[in-house]
């Protein structure tokens, strides 16, 4: 994620952000632009204030490019669903993202891209995340940690993330518009294997499967071994993750400059508390930015008050003043008491 400022007093924020949390500024961000702009400037998604979607709409739509792929939308009788549907359309918007810089269109000639999110129905049985012709289907429970980590264990999957979904089902949608029906799909065979074999009995083989081991060599995750489409989407999925963290890593406010050097020498025995706040305040940044560019929630997730700052700033002095008495007890290493 390229860097995004506040319009009003530039300080950086997150692409999910709708209000400055420096200025109170209210914010929209701009798809065709690529950048964050005042609210009052633009026209807010008619999804701002029911799941806050922060994008601005089109000329010609209520809704932004994201919330307007969108064709079916979870039952809303709960206020559980809305929460879980706007973390669903806050992952979305990262993908539509990745689209955008990677200059893919959002339909084919044969195929839009559009998306179903869906709550499992008693009666209809449980929905079935998945692609089928541009039409993405995303179980609404996903979007739920408890559960999306129940899945996650159960499958045996090291990393499982909305974004993630979003990724991988994209893939396919990919495939069908850049491999299909191009010069590419001989080399296409010679790589993942013939996707003419049937993709259903693929499938059924692999969740009849009781050994869980597979070539590592061969393939970025178990379930790329399924079939040669699920290979393809999943590489798919980790070439989005590793763009979209390099661009993250190639905005990071981490230009050491001598200063921030010196407190790096030792930050537990840095003197100056503004010096260390200045080095942790982009740091902080940065490390969400990169996990939020996997999916993954922020790996510091507060928000230091001036109020805050100042208490830590009182407990900084209170270990430099104590730092003489300990300084005489302390040898390489502590030594528990007891
Ligand atoms: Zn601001
Ligand atoms: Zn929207
Ligand atoms: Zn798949």
């Amino acid at each position: 994620m390229r860097n995004l400022f506040c319009p009003k007093c530039s300080e950086r924020i997150f692409f999910e952000q709708g209000r400055c949390a420096r200025c109170s500024q209210r914010l929209a961000f701009d798809p065709l632009l690529l950048v964050t702009r005042r609210l009052e400037e633009v026209k807010p998604c008619s999804n701002r204030d029911l799941i806050g979607c922060n994008w601005s709409a089109d000329e010609k739509s209520r809704y932004c490019c994201s919330c307007a792929l969108t064709r079916t939308i979870p039952n809303l009788g709960s206020t559980k669903n809305r929460l879980l549907w706007s973390r669903v359309e806050e992952a979305k918007r990262r993908l539509v993202y990745d689209l955008c810089r990677l200059k893919l269109p959002l339909k084919s000639e044969a195929n839009q891209l559009s998306f179903d999110i869906l709550s499992d129905d008693p009666e209809e049985g449980p929905i079935m995340t998945g692609h089928s012709a541009g039409l993405i289907t995303l179980n609404l429970a996903e979007a739920d940690d408890l559960e999306r980590e129940t899945r996650r264990v159960a499958f045996r999957e090291p990393y499982r993330t909305l974004l993630g979904h979003f990724r991988h089902e994209v893939g396919h949608f990919c495939w069908d518009l850049l491999v299909a029906e191009t010069q590419l799909r001989g080399p296409f065979r010679l790589i993942f294997g013939n996707e003419s074999q049937s993709y259903e009995n693929a499938l059924k083989a692999y969740h009849e499967r009781t050994d869980r081991s597979y070539d590592r060599a061969a393939f970025i995750s178990e379930y790329a071994s399924s079939h040669p489409w699920e290979d393809w989407a999943e590489t798919f999925a980790h070439f989005l993750h590793i763009v979209s963290v390099l661009d993250s890593v190639a905005g990071l406010p981490l230009s050491l400059e001598s200063r921030a050097l010196e407190t790096l020498r030792d930050p537990y025995l840095e003197s100056d508390f503004s010096a260390l706040l200045a080095s942790w305040t982009p740091l902080a940044y940065s490390l969400n930015e990169l996990n939020r560019s996997l999916g993954l929630g922020d790996a510091y997730p507060f928000q230091l008050s001036s109020v805050a700052i100042g208490k830590l700033h009182f407990i900084h002095m209170a270990i430099q003043n104590g730092c003489g008495i300990s300084a005489c007890g302390w040898r390489a290493a502590p030594v528990p008491v007891g």
